[in-house]
């Protein structure tokens, strides 16, 4: 139905995009875990399997998007013994890990909401599949592939390994594995339950003063890490889906714990096609607490940072990351951010323009052209970067014709105006912003500006000098001029 071809991280292939029923995709992206607000490390996966959806839904599919939330489970530096990261903070803000989990859920959602982001169809949280998740690690442990200990679940990756490639999708091998996660994890309390350093949690016993625990069949006890992943996939898109999504960083040892768990029910890897977006760098360097690098994403719009110059749009955000492809490296700079807020600038004027323009009988533009290279980068592994270049080629076709350099016919001049509608808006997502809110604010200024100038016509100096000072401060810049005041925000 459609000639998409996808990176598969599993094959190390680019295959062509077949569903597994006819136009319906399955599709999991691994979610945050809620434990603090939202940062830009958060929002390269949601944005790109978000274009991916919109793609896909454009080329005629139904979409059925599942994103989890991770609200217990996930322990602190990603290993099987110690504090949940959930606990930890509300032990901090003096409240309930559930309240910690609400709280950043909705925080999460308000910035994919800013961004524009599609919602997803489903989406589960691992403290309500409690339940599932106890059925598949019985599951496990009845075919073979999981033991218990003093209460404790594990997982057995050397038995699995006899018939299974554990360590294919990471391309890791078992035997280096165990080498090095010996050394890494031997201190971690715990470690001499399992029967192999490799060995990872499917459940966990709980200590009495533990603060999210619950009843199993092996005593009190919460989920290790990954087993939610498989739990929900399952119940939600069946044993085997079409799409797993999830950032680069979780290849090894989550997703290689999510194919291993699942395998080990039912005998196949959960997913048709593994894909992986790369991560985010903050000028050239990892995100790091010590570096105080980790800007969050209310502070990306707002300008607040001290890495930062100058306050971004959340588009300029959503632009920046689509105009690199997604399985590069992408690096968080000043420059890069006012280079894309330009960028999009002209592509907002030429969108506007392009139903400005006159239609001519001559014609001087083939548009089917930029269309079908937009169609062939999206289908080539969902090269946006290449897609974008093409609409900045149409938007300076639109700049040419607006400057009576070239005409264009009735098809053409529709063709382009479908481009912008279709690609930029549908299908990258990009919205002009707050151009609602901006008129809002033109009416609202306009009242406060004429109040100011019968001030001053009044001779009330104090008035409209006071008017102006407080708009200042708020960040307004008021500029008098002949035919009156007008205004900025800064
Ligand atoms: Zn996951």
């Amino acid at each position: 139905m459609s000639d998409l071809h996808l990176y598969n991280t599993y094959t190390r292939n680019i295959e062509k995009f077949e569903s597994i029923q006819p136009n319906y995709v399955g599709m999991y992206v691994c979610g945050p875990t809620v434990y603090g607000p939202p940062h830009i490390g958060h929002v390269r996966g949601p944005i790109v399997f978000d274009v991916l959806r919109r793609y896909m839904m454009h080329l005629g599919y139904r979409v059925r998007y599942v994103r989890n939330i991770t609200d217990v489970g996930h322990l602190v530096g990603d290993v099987d013994e110690g504090e949940d990261k959930l606990a930890v903070q509300a032990r901090k803000e003096q409240v309930e890990p559930m309240e910690i989990a609400q709280s950043y859920t909705l925080a999460y959602n308000d910035a994919m909401r800013f961004m524009n982001v599609i919602p997803p169809a489903i989406e589960p949280r691992a403290s309500g599949h409690i339940i599932e998740q106890i059925e598949m690690i019985s599951e496990i442990i009845q075919n073979g592939f999981a033991y218990e200990v003093n209460g404790s679940v594990y997982f057995d990756v050397l038995h699995f390994n006899k018939s299974y490639d554990y360590g294919k999708l990471s391309g890791r091998i078992l035997e280096d594995l165990m080498a090095g996660a010996g050394n890494e994890s031997r201190e971690l309390e715990g470690q001499e339950e399992k029967r192999n350093a490799n060995d990872f949690a499917l459940w966990k016993k709980a200590s009495p003063e533990h603060l999210m625990q619950w009843s199993s069949p092996w005593g009190k006890g919460y989920p290790g890490w990954h087993i939610e992943c498989s739990a929900m996939s399952k119940k939600y898109l069946g044993e085997v889906f079409d799409i797993h999504g999830g950032g680069m960083d979780l290849l090894f040892p989550h997703h290689t714990g999510e194919i291993a768990q699942s395998t080990a029910c039912s005998g196949n890897n959960p997913a048709k096609y593994w894909v992986h977006h790369n991560m985010i760098t903050i000028n050239g360097q990892k995100m790091a607490k010590s570096l105080n690098n980790g800007i969050k994403v209310l502070e990306l719009f707002s300008g607040e940072h001290p890495l930062l110059e100058q306050a971004y749009s959340p588009m300029t955000l959503r632009f920046f990351i689509l105009q690199a492809h997604y399985r590069g490296t992408l690096d968080f700079s000043n420059e890069a951010l006012k280079a894309s807020e330009k960028g999009l600038q002209r592509l907002f004027n030429a969108a506007k323009l392009v139903h400005q323009l006159a239609v001519s009988d001559k014609n001087d533009f083939d548009i089917a052209e930029i269309e079908n290279e937009i169609y062939n980068s999206l289908n080539d592994d969902l090269n946006t970067p290449q897609a974008i270049a093409q609409l900045f080629e149409a938007a300076r076709i639109v700049n040419i014709i607006h400057d009576k350099k070239g005409t264009i016919n009735a098809e053409n001049l529709a063709k382009l105006q479908q481009i912008f509608q279709v690609v930029f808006s549908e299908i990258l997502g990009i919205l002009e912003e707050s151009s609602e809110s901006h008129d809002a604010w033109n009416g609202v200024m306009k009242l406060v500006l004429d109040i100011r100038q019968q001030a001053k016509t009044d001779k009330n100096f104090a008035l409209s000098d006071s008017i102006r000072k407080n708009l200042e401060a708020l960040g307004f810049e008021i500029k008098d001029g002949k035919e009156g005041s007008i205004w900025n925000k800064n």
